[in-house]
């Protein structure tokens, strides 16, 4: 049986229309409604793994600049 989503008279498996309100019956397949628990989920792992990311490449970027700045020093005083 599939509710109607106008009406919420029960309608069969094969009919098109709602018998009752004469609108379009509208198959929502239970699998295929999305988890909105694991879809948040999903998203703040992923933002997780893009702050780890960033902050890894925040951490080479100081490391080139210090390393530079090492250079730059070095080369001063050994003049
Ligand atoms: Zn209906």
């Amino acid at each position: 049986m599939i509710t109607c989503v106008y009406c919420c008279h029960e309608c069969s498996e094969d009919a098109q229309i709602c018998p009752n309100c004469g609108k379009p019956i509208f198959r929502i397949p239970v699998d295929d409604t999305p988890d909105y628990n694991k879809l948040a989920e999903a998203l703040r792992r992923d933002n997780d793994i893009n702050q780890a990311e960033l902050s890894q490449k925040q951490v080479i970027h100081i490391a080139c600049i210090v390393l530079l700045l090492t250079l730059v020093v070095y080369s001063i005083f050994t003049r």
